[in-house]
């Protein structure tokens, strides 16, 4: 079974936590999911970055255009099978209502397609 590590930006704004919703709503469901923690790889702690290469596969969780998410996981030169911005693909702007889970559903949902694709290959 492919591992796949999903590393959600985590922003302080409703986008950032839609990518920690997602991320734990994947992990619940599927045990090859695997959630990546954000700061450990950019910040050089080198048992996150060891965990995280257990994963074969990335997605890149990015709440807004800043892309911090994909930009973690370059800086362990790890290129995630996917990249998925939220504040572009879902039309979503940015706020400070951490509540909101507007297109939480969809999110999930197109995620969900993205692990199945790439488990596929
Ligand atoms: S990608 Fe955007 S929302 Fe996410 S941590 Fe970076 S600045 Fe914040």
């Amino acid at each position: 079974m492919t591992k796949i590590g999903i590393l959600p930006c985590g922003g302080a704004c409703n986008v950032g936590m839609l990518t920690i919703k997602a991320t734990i709503a994947m992990v619940k469901e599927n045990e090859a999911v695997k959630y990546v923690c954000p700061l450990g790889l950019p910040l050089g702690i080198q048992s996150i970055i060891a965990q995280a290469r257990q994963s074969e596969k990335f997605i890149a969780l990015n709440g807004c255009e800043m892309e911090c998410a994909s930009k973690a996981l370059q800086a362990v030169s790890i290129t995630p099978e996917k990249a998925i911005l939220l504040t572009a693909e879902y039309g979503l702007k940015k706020n400070k209502n951490f509540d909101d889970e507007t297109k939480l559903s969809e999110i999930i949902s197109d995620i969900r397609g993205e692990v199945d694709l790439i488990m596929a290959k």
